[in-house]
C-alpha cells in the first residue's frame, strides 16, 4: 500500500528537518533505510509501514528506499529508491522512480536503490563519521561494514574511511521529541479521529454484544475518517478482561453490570493517537465502579496538572500514584499510611504500569526519559500520554464488590508554554457525559 501525501507545506517541513540534521552532522554521513516489507504468510504481506525515522526525514512512503545525508562544506541530500517498472506497477501500483522522487520530495539527487552498494563507498570517502541505526538490523550492519571495508581497501590511494561510527538515533530521537507545527496538525487530526471513534464505540455498546463488534466500530470510524490503520492493536476488554493489561482477543460477550475498557488509537499520516476510556456496558456505573472510576479520574487530573514546562518527566506519575494510593486506602484495598504504601510500592498490586510515554510517529515514541541519570524536564512541543489505571483482581483481602474492576483513562497531551493542551479532549470521560452516551446510537 503506497500513500502519496506530498504537498508544498509538508515537503518544506521534511527538507527543513534534513537541513537541521546536516547542520548537526558537521563532517559526516547519515544513512537511514526505510522498513522492509514483511511477509505475513506464504505470499501474503503485512500492510506496509515505513520506518518512522526515514519517514520523519523524507515523507517518502515507498518500501526499498534509503536516505543518505552527506555533511561538510557541500551538504547533499540523496535518495535511493525503486526504479519505475511497468510490469510491477501493473501488479503493485505506482512508483515514483528516482527522477520524479527527487523532484517531488526535494532531494539534491536520487538514484536507483540497486546502485546503493556501488555508490556508498564513494560517498563515505574522507568523511569523519558515519551515523546509522547501529544494531537495528544485523543484515544492514553487515552491509554497512562492507561499504567501510570497500573504502578502507583504497587507503593506499590516500582515501580515508570514517573513523567514527555513531548511532543516528541519538540525534534523531532528540529532534523527534520536540514536535514541529506540521507534526502537531497531524497529531491533532489523529486525536480527533480517535476521539470520534471512542464516541462511536460507546454509542454502540450494550449488553449481549461482543467485544469484536465494538472493535469493528472503532476500525470503521478510523478508516471512514481517513486514518491508515490503528496505531496499535486495539484493546476492547469487557469485565475481568480489563485486568489483563495487553488483552487483544476481543472476542467475549459484554455483560450488564460490567465495565468495558477500550484502549485504541488511529494512525493518521504516520502519527499515532492513544486513548483509553472505561465505561459501563449498560450505561450506568454501579456504586463500587463509580467510586473506583472517580479515583482514576482524579489521579489523571492530578497528573495532567503536572504536565507543564520545567516539570520532571516523573512528576505526572508521582502525582497519579499519590491519588491512586489514597484511593486504594479509601476503597479498602490497602491499609496504612499513604506515604508508606508508596514507599513500599504496595500500590503496585493494583497499579503496576507507568503513567505515560512519549507519543508521535510511534505510539511509544522516540526519546530518552532520563538525561545524565535524571528525569528530563518537560519542554513545549513534547507530546506524551497520561494514563493512570486501577486493576483489581479477586482475592480474600479484596472487597468482593471491587473484583474484576479494571479502569484506565488515557489522554494525549502536548506540553505548551502555559502548561499543556489535551489533544484528545473530544473523547468524553466525566461520569455524567459517559452515562449520557453509552448505548445511545
Ligand atoms: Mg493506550
Ligand atoms: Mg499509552
Amino acid at each position: 500500500m503506497i500513500w502519496n501525501w506530498g504537498n508544498a507545506v509538508s515537503l518544506n517541513a521534511y527538507r527543513h528537518r534534513r537541513e537541521r540534521v546536516l547542520q548537526a552532522l558537521g563532517e559526516g554521513v547519515m544513512v537511514i533505510a526505510t522498513a522492509p516489507e514483511a511477509v505475513r504468510n506464504r505470499d501474503a504481506h503485512h500492510p506496509y509501514r515505513f520506518d518512522s525515522y526515514f519517514y520523519y526525514l523524507t515523507g517518502f512512503t515507498e518500501p526499498e528506499a534509503v536516505l543518505v545525508l552527506v555533511g561538510g562544506e557541500q551538504p547533499r541530500q540523496i535518495l535511493f529508491c525503486r526504479e519505475r517498472n511497468q510490469e510491477r506497477e501493473i501488479w503493485d501500483g505506482f512508483r515514483h522512480g528516482p527522477e520524479a522522487a527527487r523532484e517531488a520530495f526535494g532531494f539534491d539527487a536520487a538514484h536507483a536503490i540497486a546502485e546503493l552498494d556501488e555508490q556508498m563507498p564513494r560517498l563515505l570517502e574522507n568523511q569523519a563519521a558515519l551515523h546509522f541505526a547501529i544494531g537495528h538490523d544485523s543484515a544492514w550492519d553487515a552491509r554497512v561494514v562492507g561499504w567501510l571495508n570497500a573504502v578502507r581497501a583504497k587507503t593506499r590511494s590516500g582515501v580515508q574511511a570514517p573513523e567514527q561510527l555513531l548511532d543516528a538515533r541519538r540525534l534523531l530521537d532528540e529532534m523527534r521529541l520536540i514536535k514541529d507545527g506540521f507534526e502537531l496538525d497531524l497529531m491533532r487530526k489523529a486525536a480527533d479521529i480517535s476521539a470520534a471513534a471512542h464516541i462511536a464505540a460507546m454509542r454502540a455498546t450494550r449488553p449481549g454484544r461482543h467485544e469484536h463488534e465494538i472493535e469493528a466500530e472503532l476500525l470503521y470510524a478510523f478508516r471512514r475518517q481517513g486514518a491508515e490503520a490503528p496505531a496499535y492493536t486495539s484493546i476492547v476488554a469487557g469485565g475481568a478482561n480489563a485486568c489483563v493489561l495487553h488483552y487483544v482477543f476481543n472476542n467475549q460477550v459484554l455483560k450488564a453490570g460490567e465495565l468495558l475498557l477500550i484502549d485504541a488509537g488511529a494512525e493518521y499520516r504516520g502519527y499515532a493517537a492513544d486513548i483509553t476510556r472505561t465505561f459501563p456496558v449498560d450505561g450506568r456505573f454501579g456504586g463500587a465502579q463509580r467510586d473506583a472510576y472517580e479515583i482514576v479520574l482524579a489521579a489523571q487530573a492530578a497528573a495532567i496538572e503536572q504536565v507543564a514546562p520545567g516539570r520532571a518527566w516523573q512528576s505526572p506519575h508521582e502525582a497519579a500514584v499519590k491519588v491512586l494510593a489514597q484511593g486504594m486506602v479509601d476503597l479498602g484495598l490497602l491499609q496504612g499510611e499513604v506515604d508508606g504504601l508508596i514507599e513500599s510500592e504496595a500500590y503496585k498490586r493494583f497499579y503496576m504500569h507507568r503513567t505515560g510515554h512519549w507519543l508521535g510517529l510511534d505510539v511509544h515514541d522516540a526519546g530518552e526519559y532520563k538525561q545524565a541519570g535524571n528525569w528530563r524536564a518537560l519542554q513545549p512541543g513534547m507530546t506524551l500520554t497520561v494514563e493512570p489505571g486501577l486493576y483489581i483482581r479477586p482475592a480474600d483481602d479484596v472487597p468482593e464488590a471491587l473484583w474484576h474492576i479494571g479502569i484506565r483513562i488515557e489522554d494525549d497531551a502536548l506540553v505548551t508554554e502555559a502548561g499543556c493542551e489535551i489533544l484528545t479532549h473530544g473523547a468524553p470521560k466525566a461520569v455524567a457525559e459517559i452515562e449520557e452516551i453509552v448505548g445511545r446510537d
